[in-house]
C-alpha cells in the first residue's frame, strides 16, 4: 500500500510541474459507452488513472443493457437475477463506477440487443438503435452542457465491433460533439459548451501479438491464437495516443468483475497475468478523432494541448469556429481506414466461426 501511495504522490507532483498551468483538478473527461460493462472493458484503466489524479471523470451509458444475456454460467439460472436483470445491471454499474472512482449517468435509452440470424431480424421497437439521432443527441448534449467535459471518448464509426448500440453510440457522440457548443442547437438543453477533443477507444493488434508471444515464451498456451489468425482482416486504425495506466489494471479488472452477470470470471479476459500485461503493454490506446486545438502526435495524454491553455473553460464556452457549411473547423481530424480495409471488413463479417460476430468480443471482455 505504501508503495502505491508513494507512486501516486510522485505522479501528482509530475503532473503539477509539467505542462500544466492549470491544475489537473480542473480537468474533466467524459467517456461515452453503449452498455453498462463497456466502461470497464474499454479505457477503464485510463479513467481510473485520471480520476486518481484528480480529473473529474464521468461515464455515460447510453442504454441500460436490458437485452444483455447472462454470460456468467454460475448466475444464469438464478431466478432473482432473471426476474429483474435491469436492476441487477444498475447495481453492478454502481459498483464498477465506485471501483473506477468515476461518476456515472444513464442516458436512458433501451438496449437494442445483438440481432442474430440470417437474415438479421429487425431491431426491437423503441430501442436505442432506432431512436432519431436528434433525440439521442439532445440527451447527450444536455449531459455535456451540465458536466462540461474538455475531452470526450467514444467508439469509431464501426462501433469498435458491429453491435447496433455501439455504432449508434459513435453517431450520437459525434453529433453531440458538433452541437454542444452551438447556441442555436438544442437551446433548451443548457448553456453551450464545446468539448475540444474527441477520441475513439482503440484496439491495438500489436498489443495482442505482444501479449500472445509473451505467454508462449513463458510456456503457456497461446491465449489469442484464434483471433490472431484473422488479424489482417481487421481495419487498421490510427493509434495516436497511448495512456500509461498499468497501475490501474487491477481496478479495471475488478470493475469488470463487478458486472458479475456479464463476465465469466474464468474467461479469456483474465488469462494473461498482470505482470505480463504491465511489462508488455502498460497502456490503453486511443485514436484522436477530432481536435479543435493543435496537437503534437503521438501523445501520451488525452489532455495534450489543453493543459497549457489559458482559460480553458473560457475557450469551451466560446462558440467554436465553423466553416460556411456549419461544420466545426478542426485542427486535427483522423482519417478512417481506406477502401482496402472496407473490403477486408466485409470479409470479416463472415467471421471465422461463421456466427456473424466479431470474435474480438470475447477478447475485449465484451459481453453483448
Ligand atoms: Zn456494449
Amino acid at each position: 500500500m505504501e508503495g502505491a501511495a508513494h507512486r501516486l504522490t510522485v505522479r501528482l507532483t509530475i503532473v503539477r510541474h509539467g505542462e500544466s498551468r492549470m491544475t489537473t483538478e480542473g480537468l474533466r473527461l467524459m467517456a461515452v459507452h453503449a452498455h453498462p460493462d463497456d466502461e470497464s472493458s474499454k479505457g477503464a484503466a485510463t479513467t481510473a488513472r485520471y480520476a486518481a489524479e484528480g480529473v473529474q471523470v464521468r461515464v455515460v451509458s447510453c442504454t441500460g443493457g436490458e437485452r444483455g444475456d447472462i454470460l456468467n454460467e454460475k448466475m444464469r439460472d438464478d431466478p432473482q437475477i432473471v426476474r429483474d436483470i435491469a436492476q441487477v445491471r444498475r447495481d453492478e454499474m454502481a459498483r464498477a463506477a465506485a471501483i473506477l472512482g468515476v461518476s456515472h449517468t444513464w442516458l436512458g435509452f433501451v438496449d437494442s440487443g445483438l440481432p442474430e440470424g440470417d437474415p438479421l431480424p429487425p431491431l426491437p421497437e423503441g430501442c436505442f438503435g432506432l431512436e432519431p439521432v436528434e433525440v439521442t443527441a439532445e440527451a447527450l448534449v444536455r449531459v455535456i452542457r451540465e458536466f462540461r467535459p474538455h475531452v470526450l471518448t467514444t467508439y469509431d464509426e464501426n462501433g469498435g465491433y458491429p453491435h447496433p448500440d455501439h455504432v449508434m453510440t459513435h453517431v450520437v457522440t459525434m453529433a453531440a460533439f458538433r452541437a454542444a457548443g452551438d447556441p442555436a442547437a438544442y437551446p433548451h438543453a443548457g448553456e453551450p459548451w464545446q468539448p475540444l477533443k474527441v477520441y475513439y477507444n482503440a484496439w491495438s493488434p500489436e498489443r495482442l501479438v505482444r501479449l500472445n508471444d509473451a505467454m508462449v515464451r513463458a510456456g503457456h498456451e497461446a491465449p489469442f491464437a484464434d483471433w490472431l489468425k484473422n488479424i489482417d482482416s481487421r481495419p487498421r486504425r490510427t493509434i495516436t495516443t497511448q495512456v500509461r495506466c498499468e497501475d490501474h489494471f487491477e481496478a479495471r479488472d475488478d470493475a469488470l468483475r463487478a458486472h458479475a452477470t456479464q463476465v465469466d470470471p474464468d474467461g479469456s479476459w483474465f488469462t494473461v497475468p498482470m505482470d505480463v500485461q504491465r511489462q508488455e503493454w502498460p497502456f490503453e490506446d486511443y485514436e484522436l478523432a477530432a481536435s479543435l486545438v493543435p496537437v503534437d502526435l503521438p501523445e501520451d495524454d488525452l489532455f495534450g494541448g489543453l493543459r497549457a491553455l489559458d482559460d480553458l473553460d473560457g475557450v469551451c464556452r466560446r462558440a467554436p469556429r465553423r466553416d460556411p457549411s456549419g461544420e466545426l473547423v478542426l485542427a486535427y481530424a483522423t482519417t478512417p481506414p481506406g477502401a482496402v480495409d472496407e473490403e477486408a471488413r466485409s470479409t470479416r463479417s463472415q467471421d471465422a466461426d461463421g456466427d456473424g460476430r466479431d470474435d474480438m468480443r470475447s477478447e475485449e471482455g465484451h459481453t453483448e
